[in-house]
């Protein structure tokens, strides 16, 4: 703004204040000393500016009023598998001379035919948006289908993002179809390669396991420790891997193609990560 405009605003803001009563002066004197001190920061090449700062003010405060408080915690999210499937193999932590395979194609509904890695994004979303209207930043490992992506570069993403907890997302499958119940995996106290993590991923798991199965109403088959994933071996921050439940069960693949129990899923896997984090 132009000093002679300032200049215009601010003998306006004199015939104002001649103009009111003794204790109308004094309010508008407060509110007039307030952004005083802060236009100095924005306008540094103009001080004579500093008079005409009360509209600026009032819309900084009414943006920090806005609902839905920010949390500084970031989650990475990582859905399950991918249609294409990433080649080759990786080792199974940093350093380590054993080779597992990059990723695999995971399992399907045996009932609905949906694949693992279409459940896992569908969910993964959800609880995204879900985490976000709670405040937290959340990163997507992946948010498409036909990305390959190994188990590597799924933790790398958590890693990078300095994650405060790395959720992976996924649905079990096995040979007998009357297994069901969900659980949630994560290191061991041995683990060899970031043992100092066990803590809070065994917390983290517990806590996601127990508040999905609260919500949700399905089987709680509590924590699985092992060191054998090696997306949760590579991550350098707390992780744990959600298993849902079983898509080789025909009750509980129904159940997790259903829009409503998804959305029960996707709350009791939010509530056990704001009890982790003390919410
Ligand atoms: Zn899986």
């Amino acid at each position: 703004m132009k000093k002679w405009k300032v200049a215009i605003v601010i003998l306006a803001f004199g015939v104002i204040l001649t103009a009111c009563s003794s204790s109308q002066e004094e309010e508008e004197q407060r509110e007039q000393t307030v952004p005083d001190l802060e236009i100095k920061v924005e306008d540094q090449d103009d001080t004579t500016e500093e008079k005409n700062s009360g509209e600026t003010d009032s819309t900084e405060a009414a943006e920090e009023e806005e609902p839905g408080e920010r949390r500084e915690e970031i989650v990475v999210l990582d859905p399950g598998h991918s249609s294409v499937v990433a080649e080759g193999t990786e080792p199974l932590g940093p350093g380590s001379s054993e080779q597992k395979a990059a990723d695999t194609l995971g399992t399907g509904g045996v009932s609905t035919g949906i694949p693992e890695y279409e459940l896992t994004l569908t969910v993964s979303q959800k609880l995204k948006s879900e985490l976000e209207d709670r405040g937290y930043t959340v990163v997507l490992t992946r948010d498409s289908n036909d990305v390959p992506m190994s188990c590597v570069q799924r933790a790398t993403v958590a890693s990078d993002a300095d994650a405060d907890a790395f959720v992976r997302i996924h649905a079990n499958g096995i040979d007998d179809s009357s297994v069901q119940g969900a659980m949630t995996i994560c290191i061991t106290e041995q683990n060899p390669f970031y043992p100092e993590l066990y803590p809070q991923s065994r917390a983290l798991s517990d806590n996601i396991i127990n508040e999905l199965c609260k919500a949700a109403g399905c089987e709680n088959d509590g924590v699985w420790e092992t060191d054998s994933m090696s997306g949760n071996n590579w991550s350098e921050v707390p992780a744990t891997i959600v298993e849902m439940g079983y898509m080789t069960n025909p009750e509980e693949d129904q159940l997790m193609a259903s829009e409503e129990y998804q959305n029960k899923m996707v709350q009791g896997i939010a509530n056990g990560i704001d009890v982790y984090f003390g919410y």
